[in-house]
């Protein structure tokens, strides 16, 4: 097996709406045929135009209430309900739920590496925003690569935020172990391995958050897996939710 190389890409410039991700990032790099190439979810939105000002946002009474509880202004507030489709905890912080079906606290809206007084919202449609990058790429360079699109996320009962994966194209999210023997031929019933937040926690890690200014990496030489694409819980599943929503004790 070959090592694994990883390279975050440098010399992109602070992204706009309108810029063309892909291209950029070609011009920066070179990919090979089988690299996985991470996009942090930031610069994908802003290149979009997923972003508003928050001189622009009116907030409900919904948002004023919970801006006051949380200490948070209004509008960001607001943003963050207009990025959910449930809200499953309103204090000490807002967890939502994602139309995709991510969840995550304060639905994943930014306020960081964009302008004051502008907020970021996460790609509406992660996966789809994952098949256009691989795509594109595969036009302008000929290369067939898998694409990550990432965000930090932060976690439970674990301090510290991760990258997560929110997006992939050109692989399954999970490895199944279920049906293999272990080394003394145990038949593993449960393992399950989330492959796409491995490959975004070591991207986010080449990534940095602040102003390293390396919003893609490249991973070359990862071996192959099989599995599927059921990373997120059903509601039946997720017993987390339930628990928080008092739906299950
Ligand atoms: P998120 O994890 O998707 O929310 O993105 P972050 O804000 O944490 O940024 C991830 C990485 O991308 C960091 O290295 C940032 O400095 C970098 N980054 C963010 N926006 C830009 C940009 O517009 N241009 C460049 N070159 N880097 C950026
Ligand atoms: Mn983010
Ligand atoms: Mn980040």
């Amino acid at each position: 097996m070959k090592p694994i190389q990883v390279m975050g890409v440098r010399g992109l410039p602070l992204i706009q709406a309108g810029d063309n991700i892909a291209a950029m990032i070609c011009e920066n790099t070179t990919v090979h045929e089988g690299d996985v190439l991470c996009v942090a979810s930031t610069i994908y939105s802003k290149s979009k135009g997923h972003t508003k000002p928050l001189l622009a946002i009116t907030p409900s009474e919904r948002a004023i209430r919970l801006g006051n509880l949380n200490g948070e202004d209004p509008r960001f507030v607001q943003a963050v309900l207009d990025a959910s489709t449930d809200i499953i905890m309103e204090y000490p912080f807002i967890l939502s739920e994602l139309a995709f079906g991510h969840i995550g606290v304060r639905a994943g809206v930014d306020q960081s590496n964009i302008e004051d007084g502008m907020v970021i919202f996460l790609p509406p449609d992660p996966m789809k925003a994952a098949d256009e990058l691989r795509e594109e790429i595969r036009t302008i360079t000929g290369k067939c690569v898998g694409t990550i699109i990432t965000d930090t996320c932060g976690r439970s009962f674990r301090r510290g935020q991760t990258g997560n994966a929110i997006g992939w194209s050109g692989m399954v999210a999970i490895r199944d172990f279920r049906g293999d023997t272990d080394l003394f031929g145990h038949v593993l019933k449960i393992t399950e391995e989330a492959v796409v937040d491995e490959i975004a926690g070591f991207a986010n890690f080449v990534m940095g958050e602040s102003n390293n200014g390396v919003p893609a990496v490249i991973f070359r030489n990862c071996p192959a897996w099989t599995g599927h694409d059921n990373l997120y819980f059903t509601n039946d599943e997720d017993i987390t939710k339930r628990v928080l929503k008092k739906e299950w004790s």
